[in-house]
């Protein structure tokens, strides 16, 4: 068996008859305004269960779990798996779908107000590692991501289906067009690798862009030294301000008053910084550089 392949049931939810079943059945209508697109393509499923490593000593946080697809190709592999659902109309149906499965927990709530620390340390007990794996309601990707990343959750990997454009940037490298405030975001945090880019077909409702599952492993230490990383995302957004102007007119931009224009251009020479580039050329060591110079020269009062 291919380790991409999922040990199939003939009843698994993800088959486009079956989840239009469960839909008939409950007379369940889909939200847009929840980002509710279920998935209904095994080999897709397969692709994501396998990419986040998971096993009988680790757990899964799934978030959204709509009508279970996902959930239960899940628990089919890990030791235990935490599932988080808004829409209150979908708890007695994964009560059905998911009732077998004694090792799956459903949590009604919205999980960017969860307490995702809380629930990692008590609801994975034994478990050696704990990985976030959905297909995200596209509404709120970023903010969700930034929220896993920005908590410093004890995650190992994040593994999730996005719009392939949103996957583009977290993944892009410097000098290219996608790449940009999110990609260092992200870069900081984890090392990005896309898995595989998804057709529109394997949704119901079909959404209307690309989608992309893209895996995010978490980095032990941060990839360069950043002396006060609120201030590192400031620069960087800073030379991001407007993608058209040079780095040194982003600057005075952002910190007007602070230096005048030869002053910031000796900074950034000082820093082995072309004054003249762009800040989508710029590597993360090159802003991680800047931002801890910056920090030592001296506010106007
Ligand atoms: N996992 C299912 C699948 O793959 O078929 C459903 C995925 S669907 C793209 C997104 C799910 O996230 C929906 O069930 C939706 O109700 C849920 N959702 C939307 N916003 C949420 C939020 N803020 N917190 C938790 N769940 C949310």
């Amino acid at each position: 068996m291919n380790s991409n392949e999922l040990t199939r049931t003939g009843k698994d939810i993800a088959t486009p008859v079956r989840t239009k079943e469960i839909i008939n059945k409950y007379g369940f209508s889909l939200k847009k305004s929840l980002g509710q697109n279920f998935l209904i393509d095994l080999n897709i499923l397969g692709k994501i269960v396998s990419a986040a490593g998971l096993d009988a000593s680790r757990g899964a946080l799934e978030i959204g779990p709509g009508i279970g697809a996902l959930t239960e190709q899940l628990a089919k592999t890990a030791g235990k798996v935490v599932a988080v659902e808004i829409d209150q109309r979908l708890l007695p149906i994964l009560g059905e779908t998911l009732g077998g499965y004694s090792h799956v927990e459903v949590i009604h709530g919205d999980v960017l107000k969860l307490d995702l620390k809380e629930i990692l340390a008590t609801r994975f007990p034994r478990c050696e590692g704990i990985s976030v794996v959905a297909n995200l309601p596209y509404y709120v990707t970023t903010p969700i991501i930034m929220k896993l990343l920005e908590e410093r959750l004890p995650l190992e990997h994040i593994v999730v289906m996005i719009q392939k454009e949103v996957a583009d940037r977290m993944a892009a490298k410097p000098g290219t067009k996608d790449y940009g405030s999110l990609s260092i975001a992200v870069q900081y945090y984890c090392e990005p690798a896309v898995v595989t880019i998804v057709p529109k077909t394997v949704f119901i409702p079909q959404p209307n862009v690309d989608s992309a599952v893209i895996r995010l492993s978490l980095r032990k230490e941060p990839p360069v030294p950043v002396e006060d990383e609120g201030h590192f995302f400031e620069v960087v957004q800073a030379a991001f301000g407007q993608r058209r102007k040079t780095l040194v007119n982003n600057l005075m931009n952002r910190y007007p008053g602070r230096m005048a224009r030869p002053e910031w251009e000796a900074l950034l020479l000082d820093n082995a910084i072309e004054p003249q580039r762009r800040g989508e050329t710029l590597s993360m060591e090159e802003f991680a550089r800047l931002s801890n110079a910056l920090l030592r020269t001296k506010c106007p009062d």
